[in-house]
């Protein structure tokens, strides 16, 4: 892959950090958080809501950004992707995100979109989060506990109330708890309409199936190589995954409400199979294989108008969940995760007091960028789906805009981005010095 190693570490002695770190939520991005801060010598607990790990069956590709941010977090997260992930089968295609064809016909090549030096890897979410875990000390990672309330205690710091009736002191929070934060319902307050996930107007089927039944239904290029499949508003997205062995389905369809309190429900292939009646026959295969499929509203959060307060900071899905169509929602979550572990690991952040100045440089240069690019997964959702206001159905059009759209996502660079963080919390600390 050619990653470039670098020293997680600054050089010379650091002053020892004298506060404590509560991560809400251990999801891919509380995750990668977390052992960034242990490598670099930060205290940090983990507190997971749910009890048990569960299979939501799903896969994640991701494309240079996200590889780049996992090494540069620690060499061991990367490598852990690493023993699991699946490029594209086809040595003609290592350089190539995802072939992106017409699929109201015959799956006809639209454009095969290059992403230079990485090209796409992909993962199974679960097992790569388990193997996380595991990169952890033990008695830092705890599971089964929700958080219900915070509570601003008068020396700045908080206290994490759990569902279990027991409760936590930090001096610093940082939610990671995903779309239905209750860590941004409690930053934002609970009656901002920012607080609340909006409905992306589309659900997904999803599912995994084995590689020898992909291959038999959908033939050796489909199956082992990642593939868009553009229709009349739906599309199709399938790669592999673990190492070749699975390959991961997505079929998503427009939709104009969600009348459903759940945002999983469970349908049919009589339903799938109405949903997607217009589209071409290598869709039509893409879908047969759903064998229990579940519709999964999509939800996102296009706006927020503060990443942090005080010491509070939200990061990954909490702070700006997206749709799933520029595959880059989970390497959003690690580029934050190595912005905010750099920033405490700066040797200005030595004690709770300082924290409130790393994380408004953390808001400053982490916002901007993510809810862009929430809003332009948005966009390149309707452009797949045959919709998008400036390309509709010409393919010419949709060609051009996903040969160049992906660029700045992944080509940023993440050691220029942190060093924009850094300067800004120093000019943060020297506006605030009369007042401290
Ligand atoms: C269909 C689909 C496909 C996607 N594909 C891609 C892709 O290919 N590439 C990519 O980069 N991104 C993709 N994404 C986005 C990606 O899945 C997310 O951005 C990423 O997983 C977010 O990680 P997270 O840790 O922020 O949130 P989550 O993974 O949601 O983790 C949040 C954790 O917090 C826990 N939690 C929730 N509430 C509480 C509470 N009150 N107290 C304690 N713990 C709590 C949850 O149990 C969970 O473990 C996709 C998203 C979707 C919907």
């Amino acid at each position: 892959m050619g990653l470039r190693q670098e020293s997680i570490h600054s050089v010379g002695p650091k002053p020892e950090k004298r506060f404590s770190t509560a991560i809400v939520g251990g999801g891919l991005a509380g995750l990668s958080l977390a052992i960034g801060l242990v490598q670099r010598g930060i205290p940090v607990q983990v507190f997971e809501g749910a009890t048990e790990w569960t299979d939501a069956g799903a896969g994640l590709v991701f494309a240079k950004n996200s590889m780049v941010a996992m090494e540069k977090i620690s060499p061991d997260i990367y490598k852990a992707f690493a023993k699991r992930s699946s490029g594209q089968g086809w040595e003609s295609k290592k350089t190539t995100y995802m072939d992106y064809r017409d699929g109201s016909t015959n799956g006809g090549l639209i454009t095969s979109v290059i992403c230079a030096n990485t090209g796409q890897e992909s993962v199974h979410r679960t097992l790569f989060a388990k193997d996380l875990v595991a990169l952890l000390p033990s008695g830092t990672f705890h599971m089964g506990k929700r958080l219900v309330a915070i509570d601003n205690r008068p020396d700045g710091g908080y206290t994490l109330r759990w569902a279990d009736g027991h409760s936590t002191d930090a001096d610093v929070v940082l939610g990671s708890d995903g779309i239905k934060s209750k860590c941004r319902l409690l930053l934002l307050g609970e009656d901002s309409p920012e607080a609340v996930p909006k409905f992306a107007k589309e659900f997904a089927y999803r599912g995994m199936v084995p590689m020898e039944r992909a291959i038999e239904v959908l033939g050796e290029e489909f199956a082992r190589n990642s593939m868009v499949n553009i229709g009349s508003n739906c599309l199709t997205t399938t790669y592999p995954v673990e190492k070749g062995t699975l390959l991961n389905l997505v079929a998503c369809r427009s939709i104009d409400t969600w009348e459903h309190d759940e945002w999983v429900v469970p349908s049919s292939q009589e339903a799938v199979r109405k949903d997607f009646a217009g589209c071409g026959s290598i869709m039509q295969k893409v879908i047969s294989m759903m064998d229990k499929p579940a519709m999964w509203a999509l939800f996102d959060h296009p706006e927020c108008s503060t990443f942090y307060k005080g010491r509070f900071a939200l990061i990954g899905d909490a702070a700006h969940a997206s749709t799933p169509h520029q595959g880059a929602g989970c390497g959003q979550a690690f580029e934050d995760a190595l912005v905010m572990c750099s920033l405490l690991d700066d040797e200005q952040v030595v004690s709770a007091a300082d924290v409130e100045d790393a994380l408004e440089a953390y808001d400053a240069v982490r916002r901007p960028r993510t809810l862009k690019i929430v809003n332009t997964s948005r966009e390149n959702g309707e452009i797949c789906m045959k919709r998008g206001e400036d390309t509709g159905d010409d393919l010419g059009k949709i060609k051009a805009t996903l040969d160049e759209r992906f660029h700045w996502i992944w080509h940023e660079d993440l050691d220029q981005q942190v060093q924009q963080a850094k300067l800004k919390m120093r000019e943060v600390s020297k506006a605030r010095l009369p007042s401290k």
